[in-house]
């Protein structure tokens, strides 16, 4: 027997339609890539999202059509989601940090018809114009005064593009599975792969957001991460999904910027990955600021130090939420957001848990295996293979015949990690990044975490280096804080006695910066290469 209830597609824009209706004044405030602060609300999104749905059809999208955007977080990025999302075509955020060779290919892959670009992208753009022979049309996120002289094929700015169509105009309806948006992963092996997300799923994960990062209609949310990291974590949905205002802060993300819109609009709640944390902590630093207002902040990506999250909540009194997940997961998979047996945890071992990578939300479910698919015991010790399965976890890639899901629907996240009896997980490595010592594996993310934690380092990677003796040998890359020294043996003098003794480093390196990928993680490809030869002093002894 079939249920009896309505069939009530959940459609991404009913989502704006609800903020409108509810909500309509709360603000939505962005720092503009021209310059100036600019300010709207939800009423105003959705009713410039309508004109978008219906000048984009003028230009001939329709249903399943991709439109990219190449553009940082603002209300214009913003608006233009919702209109796209309005008639069924699917917004495709392409990350502007990637190489041109590589946003060529994406573009191409995704056969987009037309794109979207801020300002900062036209001269990008404009290298690569004529590879990208899909793209019929290049709107440029901008009004007329401020539209550069350009050599991009049909290009117009958005101000004046929009004006050419009234907003009257009624959202399509369609399949809630219908696709909704895509985002390429950076692919750090092989060609970058297309995640497509749906209506539904996207729904559902704003849903599911909503169970750890606890945003209510008194909340302001500043997405510091941008749309085109794995959709700015959910965040433009879940605001206006429950009224919470937003502060988008555009080209901007260094410490005094960011720094500028926490306190300048009392935000309470915001999202980034770690650097972009360690940038405003060393400002905090630096100028003595404070941070009065803010009240929560979502940190993942990549592992959120110990110390990071021990200064947020001590010095300034704010609470981390340490969350993990990836762009095939929508991303949100699990967060540090505390049980009831956690609640009176304080110190250390409060920081022990917040550490971790955290437990699931409902909707995702996940299990660790070995190698050959059998199910490990959730015993904080183990590790294995990380896998997931969910509503909003991807299930295949576009355009790629790959087969990604194990014989139980169960998703392969390339991550190892172990899971303790709470159902707290915690992120050992990438699988490519373990330490193969003698056999056994080392964690380069806790070695890391340890090392941040010393008071003169501002960041820290830890990778395999051939040995002749173990296969491969911890060396522990350091970057100082500004003005610092320190000797090899003050580091590991300081990580003595904090981890096994055989998963100390066997030699450390000060450099003045460690690369990071297009989405701000540390780049351990490149720092590999980089080291490739480098001889450690225990290879120089074992031989
Ligand atoms: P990209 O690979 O394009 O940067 P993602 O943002 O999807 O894209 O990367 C997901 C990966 O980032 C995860 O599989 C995991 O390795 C890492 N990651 C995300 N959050 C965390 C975290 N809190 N701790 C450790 N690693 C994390």
């Amino acid at each position: 027997m079939l249920g009896l209830m309505q069939d009530w597609p959940l459609l991404c824009h009913r989502i704006i339609d609800h903020a409108a209706i509810n909500y309509g004044q709360r603000p939505v405030i962005s720092r503009s890539i021209e310059g100036p602060m600019h300010h709207t609300n939800y009423a105003e999104v959705r009713t410039r999202a309508l004109r978008i749905a219906k000048r984009l059809e003028r230009d001939g999208i329709k249903l399943g059509d991709r439109v990219a955007t190449l553009a940082w977080n603002t209300w214009r990025h913003l608006e233009s989601w919702y209109g796209i999302l309005g008639i069924g075509a699917i917004y495709h955020t392409v990350n502007p940090r990637l190489f041109p060779e590589q946003i060529v290919w994406i573009i191409n892959h995704a056969q987009d018809r037309m794109i979207m670009t801020d300002l900062t992208f036209v001269p990008l753009l404009e290298k690569i114009a004529d590879k990208l022979p899909t793209i019929e049309r290049t709107i440029v996120l901008t009004d007329g005064a401020h539209m550069p002289a350009t050599t991009l094929r049909n290009a117009v700015p958005y101000e004046d593009w929009l004006a050419e169509a009234d907003g009257d105009f009624a959202w399509k309806s369609f399949d809630e599975n219908t696709a909704a948006g895509m985002c390429y992963t950076s692919g750090t092996t092989g060609h970058p792969k297309g995640v497509v997300y749906s209506h539904r799923s996207n729904v559902l994960h704003s849903f599911m957001a909503l169970q750890s990062f606890r945003i209510t209609s008194r909340d302001t949310t500043l997405p510091v991460v941008p749309l085109f990291h794995a959709n700015a974590w959910g965040l433009v949905f879940t605001s206006p999904m429950i009224g919470g205002a937003l502060v988008l802060p555009g080209a901007r993300l260094d410490g005094a910027s960011v720094y500028e819109l926490l306190t300048e609009y009392k935000v309470t709640c915001s999202a980034a990955v770690p650097t972009i944390w360690l940038m405003l902590l060393q400002h905090l630093e630096k100028t003595g600021g404070r941070l009065p207002d803010l009240r929560q902040v979502l940190i993942g990506g990549s592992a959120c130090p110990r110390a990071m999250i021990k200064t947020f909540q001590d010095k300034y009194g704010v609470d981390v939420i340490h969350g993990w997940g990836m762009t095939e997961m929508s991303p949100l998979g699990t967060t540090s957001d505390l049980k009831a047996e956690f609640a009176s945890l304080q110190g250390e071992a409060l920081l022990d848990v917040k550490q971790k990578q955290g437990h699931t939300q409902f909707g995702v479910e996940m299990k660790i295996t070995d190698d050959a698919g059998r199910t490990l015991p959730w015993d904080g010790k183990t590790f294995g293979r990380l896998k997931v399965r969910g509503p909003a976890v991807a299930g295949a890639y576009y355009r790629d015949e790959t087969d990604l899901l194990d014989e139980d629907g169960f998703f392969d996240t390339g991550d190892v990690a172990t899971i303790d009896r709470h159902g707290y997980m915690q992120i050992t490595d990438r699988s490519k990044d373990v330490i193969k010592s003698g056999g056994e594996w080392i964690s380069s993310i806790d070695v890391e975490n340890l090392a941040v934690g010393h008071p003169k380092v501002a960041e820290a990677a830890v990778i395999g280096v051939a040995h002749p003796k173990w296969a491969e040998r911890p060396l522990l890359v350091v970057v100082l804080k500004e003005g610092q020294t320190a000797t090899k043996e003050e580091m590991l003098g300081f990580l003595e006695g904090k981890i096994a003794k055989w998963w100390m480093p066997d030699d450390v390196v000060f450099v003045t910066a460690i690369p990071h990928t297009a989405t701000g993680k540390i780049q351990k490809t490149t720092l590999r290469e980089q080291f490739t030869d480098y001889v450690l002093p225990t290879a120089v002894a074992a031989e």
